[in-house]
C-alpha cells in the first residue's frame, strides 16, 4: 500500500530500487514481517541493515509509522541514524545422518503439544537436567520481550551478549526436577537439548516450523552473526521496552 510511495521518495533523492542487491531492506507491517525479511535474508545477513514501518502492530523492531514516511526519507538523507547490532541465535539440529543450522533473531520453540517430551540438558557438554514437559524456549535478547517474555523469561539489553533458556509447563514433583528459572548464558556458551523422542516436536523459529526428520540433538548458541537495524539517534531499549508494555 504505501510501498510504492516510499520506492518514488526515495529515487527522488538518489535511492535506487534494486531487488536483487540490496543494501537497505524497509519492512512494511509489524514484527512478524521484519521477523520474515531477516529470515529470508539470512543468506546476505553481512550485506543488508533494516528498517521497519508499523502499520498498526505492537512494531517492537519497527521505527516509523505509515505517517511519518516523509520523515523517514529526511532520515535515510540526512544518515541521521545509528546501528543497532542484534546478535541472532544459532541453532543447529542434529540427527543420525546429517546437521543443519540456522539462524534467529527472536528464538527457537521446542514444543510437544501431544506428550510429555523427556529432554537431556547439556551446557557445554555438560549433562545438567532431565526436564519432562512441553517443551523449551531459547531467545536472544532482542527477542527477550516476544514468546520469552510470556513465559516469565527476562527482559534483556541486547548490549548483554547473552541468549536464555526458558521452560515451557515442566512437571515438577517427587519424582522429577528441574530448575525451574530461566537461565541466561554468556555468548560462546551452548546448550544441548538432547531427546530420544523427538517425533511430535514442533520446532518454530521467528515463527516459521523447521522440518528435519528424526532429530535427537539441538545445539544452540549465540550467533556472531548480527542483524543491523537503523534506528532513531535517540533511540533507547528501555524506552522501547517501556512503550511496549507500559504505556
Ligand atoms: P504474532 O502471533 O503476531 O506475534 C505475537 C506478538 O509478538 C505480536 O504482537 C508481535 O508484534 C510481538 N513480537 C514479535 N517479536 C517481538 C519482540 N522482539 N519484542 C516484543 N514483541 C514482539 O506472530 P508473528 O508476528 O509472526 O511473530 C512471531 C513471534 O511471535 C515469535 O517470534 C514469538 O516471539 C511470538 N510468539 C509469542 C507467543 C506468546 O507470547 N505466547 C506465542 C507464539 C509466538 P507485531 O504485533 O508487531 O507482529
Ligand atoms: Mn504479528
Amino acid at each position: 500500500m504505501y510501498n510504492q510511495e516510499i520506492i518514488n521518495k526515495l529515487t527522488e533523492i538518489g535511492f535506487v530500487y534494486d531487488v536483487e542487491n540490496p543494501e537497505l531492506i524497509i519492512s512494511v507491517g509489524g514484527d512478524g514481517t521484519m521477523l520474515n525479511a531477516v529470515r529470508n535474508n539470512l543468506f546476505r545477513i553481512d550485506q543488508v541493515k533494516f528498517l521497519g514501518i508499523n502499520t498498526g502492530k505492537l512494531g517492537f523492531y519497527t521505527e516509523f509509522l505509515p505517517s511519518e514516511i516523509d520523515k523517514m526519507v529526511e532520515f535515510l538523507k540526512n544518515k541521521d541514524y545509528r546501528e543497532c547490532h542484534f546478535n541472532l541465535l544459532e541453532y543447529t539440529l542434529i540427527n543420525d545422518q546429517e546437521q543443519y543450522t540456522s539462524y534467529a533473531l527472536n528464538e527457537i520453540a521446542i514444543t510437544n503439544p501431544i506428550h510429555t517430551q523427556i529432554i537431556d540438558v547439556y551446557i557445554n557438554d555438560i549433562h545438567f537436567e532431565t526436564f519432562r514437559g512441553t517443551g523449551f524456549l531459547i531467545s536472544t535478547p532482542s527477542g527477550s520481550t516476544a514468546y520469552n517474555k510470556s513465559l516469565q523469561g527476562s527482559v534483556v539489553h541486547p548490549e548483554v551478549k547473552s541468549f536464555q533458556l526458558t521452560e515451557i509447563a515442566s512437571i515438577n514433583n517427587r519424582v522429577f526436577k528441574t530448575i525451574s528459572s530461566p537461565l541466561v548464558l554468556p555468548k560462546y556458551h551452548f546448550v544441548s537439548l538432547v531427546s530420544k523422542n523427538y517425533e511430535n516436536i514442533f520446532i518454530v523459529a521467528d515463527g516459521e516450523r523447521e522440518h528435519l526428520e528424526n532429530i535427537h540433538t539441538i545445539k544452540v548458541t549465540l550467533s556472531q552473526k548480527v542483524a543491523i537495524f537503523l534506528t532513531k539517534k535517540e533511540d533507547d531499549f528501555w524506552i522501547r521496552v517501556k512503550k511496549a508494555f507500559i504505556e
